[in-house]
């Protein structure tokens, strides 16, 4: 079983022998060029985003043929014979928070002496903007990146390469039809307008984070890269995964949907160096996709093509189900596997995500990997 059947067919970008980029679709170890077989203009095209920009029913139709193709065998090369590319032009991306399990570790780690959770964290999906320009494609190496710290004992801030660089294991959600500016879109609208999921993985500098986060937020710890699969796996190949989440107390507003919250089944795997070293459920998350959109655009802000938007770091109730380094090393106070707190030079980290599939298997969605490079 590859995951990668009839039942899911991925849509990504990619190259061979020296030709221009084109919209593929995988499936086995093959890659099919849907220009070379539909002849669509929109699919002789550097990115998805033509594609995604005309909406469900043509995503639905495309399904279907594509279906069609895999059966004629036409228009496929070999996988290994691909160079696989960046799927999306990123419009804008937003990263949310949303797993109760890892922002009440994160809590207890920068504010020990606090609550947990603050007080707007169950009634609202807490997110900021990213840097869409630094999200890369699975594979881009990543440098140590360089910034402003203080440590807890020093009194003066100094500025070099971060000492605490980590992973966050997420799921990316990417916006295919777009919405007009003032409208807010409803959380029942979510399936017109996202196509599917990415694997995603939000690079950390915990140090520069730690001092720079306070008032407003994550910035130069997390905008250097953010790194995301080849493949964009449909919401369609996903119709088996979707479950209940864990039940919201209390009930959220209004706006963020029924009280009856839906999110995916989806199963997965941190590996650093080739030993797994943690296992993130997804449907232990707190807060919804359809609720991060709905969210999201509550205030009327609109949605563009090729907009990301990340689950924020994926972690579990169990210690082996931590989705970022910060809490499998609590801090880097409890060193984990052979004795690793944070990221070192020439590290390599893979992320692998699995689901039900709508054939009674399991699909493999696209994977996520970076190798830290020195800092420059
Ligand atoms: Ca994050």
């Amino acid at each position: 079983m590859s995951g990668f059947g009839i039942d899911h067919l991925p849509y990504g970008v990619f190259s061979a022998a020296g030709g221009e980029r084109r919209v593929g679709v995988r499936f086995e170890d093959t890659v099919i060029d849907l220009y070379a077989a539909t002849g669509r203009p929109e699919f002789a095209a550097r990115s998805l985003n033509q594609f995604l920009a005309l909406g469900p029913e043509v995503w639905r139709q495309t399904r279907e043929e594509v279906a069609g193709l895999v059966v004629s065998g036409a228009a496929s090369i070999p996988l290994a014979d691909a160079i696989l590319h960046l799927p999306i032009e990123v419009g804008d991306y937003v990263d949310f928070y949303a797993s109760e399990h890892h922002a009440s570790n994160v809590g207890r780690i920068f504010r020990p002496d606090q609550e947990p959770l603050l007080p707007n964290w169950k009634h609202l999906p807490v997110g900021y903007h990213g840097r869409s320009g630094t999200v890369v494609a699975s594979g881009t190496e990543v440098v140590r990146p360089s910034g402003q710290r203080r440590a807890p004992a020093d009194s003066e801030p100094t500025f070099g390469p971060s000492a605490r660089l980590d992973i966050e294991a997420e799921l990316g959600f990417v916006v295919g039809a777009p919405s007009a500016l003032g409208d807010p879109v409803p959380y029942a609208a979510f399936s017109e307008h996202v196509f599917g999921v990415v694997g995603l993985n939000d690079w950390s500098a915990r140090d520069i984070q730690a001092w720079e986060y306070v008032p407003l937020g994550p910035f130069l710890g997390k905008s250097f890269a953010t790194s995301i699969s080849h493949w964009v796996t449909p919401m369609a190949s996903l119709d088996a995964a979707w479950c209940d989440l864990p039940v919201q107390d209390p009930t959220p507003l209004t706006y963020l949907g029924p009280g009856h919250v839906r999110g995916l089944d989806i199963d997965v795997e941190v590996v650093l160096n080739g030993e797994v070293v943690s296992r993130p459920p997804y449907r232990t998350m707190y807060w919804s996709p359809a609720q991060m959109l709905a969210h999201l655009t509550s205030n009327g802000a609109s949605l563009r093509t090729g907009d990301l938007f990340g689950s924020g770091t994926i972690s579990g109730p169990d210690p082996d189900e931590r989705g970022s380094f910060l809490e499998l090393s609590w801090g880097g106070q409890e060193p984990f596997g052979d004795g690793r707190t944070f990221l070192e030079d020439g590290d390599e980290v893979v992320l692998r995500y699995s689901a039900p599939g709508t054939g009674g298997g399991r699909i493999t969605l696209g994977d996520v990997t970076g190798r830290i490079q020195p800092a420059r």
